[in-house]
């Protein structure tokens, strides 16, 4: 279960193949370690940095989502892989002047982190005349760099969110602490399981189905243990990436 850092670049669909298929392998046996059905663990490719001739080969390889961190990335992929059908989720926080470029391209959203952003986001959608799926981010670890509301913040948020009625809540998302103390990975990952819980037993409409999107690369089967419905794989789908990961999460 420990931290996993070989990453293997994927350039060709065999590539593609392979490495998917290790990682769902992984998923599996996490899952299923945990008493869990593997089919409750969804695998969403992290496609960021990643260009999109290589993409193409994902998507011949089997993926047909691909999360992207920041929207105007997100955006330029969407024009170019248009043909593919290959749906995005946004999964990095957003500026409210971005809001319109998510209710234009994204087929889900996982980083809802305040209502600004929920009303930013609800107009948009409203002139489009859509709705979309969307994950409320806690910041479990604490850290300052992680985005996110506070545990004690969500309870209100998501009664308040209720309001938007293009936004529909899935579940919650989160980013565990950089560490490698496993324990205490683990302990955001349960903490955002807890709060699902809780949310669920004040109201379940308010949480929709509760999905927990937690999990990367290095510390997914940790996440499936405790309950991760969605897992974000990067680098152990397409190989390392040469961006630090303070470029997403600035200090
Ligand atoms: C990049 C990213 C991931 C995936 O990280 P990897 O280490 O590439 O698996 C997951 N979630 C978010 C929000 C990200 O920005």
């Amino acid at each position: 279960m420990g931290v996993v850092t070989d990453y293997r670049t994927a350039t060709t669909v065999d590539d593609f193949r392979a490495n998917l298929a290790a990682v769902r392998n992984r998923i599996d046996e996490a899952a299923r370690a945990a008493g869990r059905d593997p089919a409750e663990v969804r695998l969403l490719p992290v496609s960021k940095t990643v260009e999109a001739d290589r993409l193409r080969n994902a998507v011949e390889a089997g993926c047909d989502w691909f999360g992207e961190n920041k929207v105007q990335e997100a955006k330029r992929k969407h024009a170019d892989l248009d043909d593919t059908g290959v749906k995005w989720a946004v999964i990095g926080h957003l500026q409210t002047n971005k809001a319109k470029d998510v209710a234009a391209i994204a087929d889900e959203f996982q980083a809802l982190d305040s209502l600004r952003l929920a009303e930013a986001l609800d107009r948009r959608l409203q002139l489009l005349g859509r709705g979309l799926d969307v994950y409320v981010q806690v910041n479990t670890s604490g850290e300052e760099s992680k985005f996110g509301l506070a545990p004690d913040d969500l309870p209100e948020f998501l009664r308040a969110v209720t309001a938007f009625e293009t936004l529909r809540v899935r579940g919650l998302m989160t980013l565990a602490a950089l560490s490698a103390d496993e324990k205490r990975v683990r302990g955001c990952f349960a903490l955002l399981r807890e709060l699902r819980d809780r949310a669920r037993e004040d109201d379940p409409a308010l949480i929709g189905p509760g999905e927990l999107s937690m999990g990367m690369s290095g510390d997914y089967a940790l996440a499936i243990a405790e309950g991760s419905t969605c897992v974000r794989v990067g680098q152990a789908i397409f190989g390392a990436r040469a961006t630090p990961d303070s470029h997403y999460w600035p200090s």
